[in-house]
């Protein structure tokens, strides 16, 4: 691996805003004789993390049944200035050429240690264009690919039924738009809906 590195999770660290009613992260550390040890306590959907299809569908596939190679490789950083609340659709991508199956998408709208309702989010229809474009992967910048409003998941729902993985909480204010190779594996979980991650960009 050559080029920089774009260090794209947020600090996984109590000040982490959690959506509401979600366990926020907490941890304990022992040192005895020098040697410390932790333990943690947490929501699976903390800062940057993958949300697996079980995450919305009874008997769909959970984290560790996601392939790893949906999580290491070509990516599409599509950067976008959006107003609060906003939801995006098919138009807003009519003068972007989607080429990757890969695809991150940077509102602007979510800062991760401030809850806010605001922040933008996908119209279902919006999933259907990617699912039409072989997208099999859609990170983005806020805490969840649905308003904070939509508890029923349009959004995710769609996701699970196209077998489309989401990425959600990124940090992309230091990227650029453009191409890069993502790497963001999840933990193999063992039958749980959702993973925090490490994710990272380089350039390629
Ligand atoms: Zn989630």
């Amino acid at each position: 691996m050559s080029g920089k590195i774009y260090d794209i999770s947020p600090a996984v660290a109590t000040d982490l805003a959690v959506y509401p009613g979600d366990l926020p992260y907490s941890s304990h550390s022992a040192t005895d004789s020098g040697v410390m040890v932790s333990d943690i306590h947490t929501t699976l959907h903390i800062g940057a993390h993958v949300d697996a299809p079980l995450h919305c569908m009874a008997n769909a596939a959970s984290i560790d049944q996601v392939e790893p190679s949906y999580f290491v490789g070509s990516c599409q950083v599509i950067k976008l200035r959006l107003k609060p609340k906003y939801k995006l659709t098919p138009s807003d991508f009519k003068d972007i050429a989607i080429t990757e199956k890969r695809i991150l998408i940077a509102t602007g709208t979510f800062e991760p240690t401030k809850w806010s309702d605001d922040y933008a989010a996908f119209h279902p229809e919006c999933i259907d264009f990617f699912h039409t474009k072989g997208v099999f992967l859609i990170g983005i910048d806020t805490p969840s690919v649905d308003p904070a409003a939509a508890h029923h998941l349009p959004a995710h729902k769609r996701m699970a039924e196209q077998g489309i993985i989401g990425l959600e909480n990124l940090y992309l204010n230091e990227v650029e738009q453009g191409y890069y190779l993502l790497i963001a594996l999840p933990l193999k979980l063992r039958g749980l809906e959702a993973s925090p991650v490490r994710a990272i960009l380089t350039e390629v």
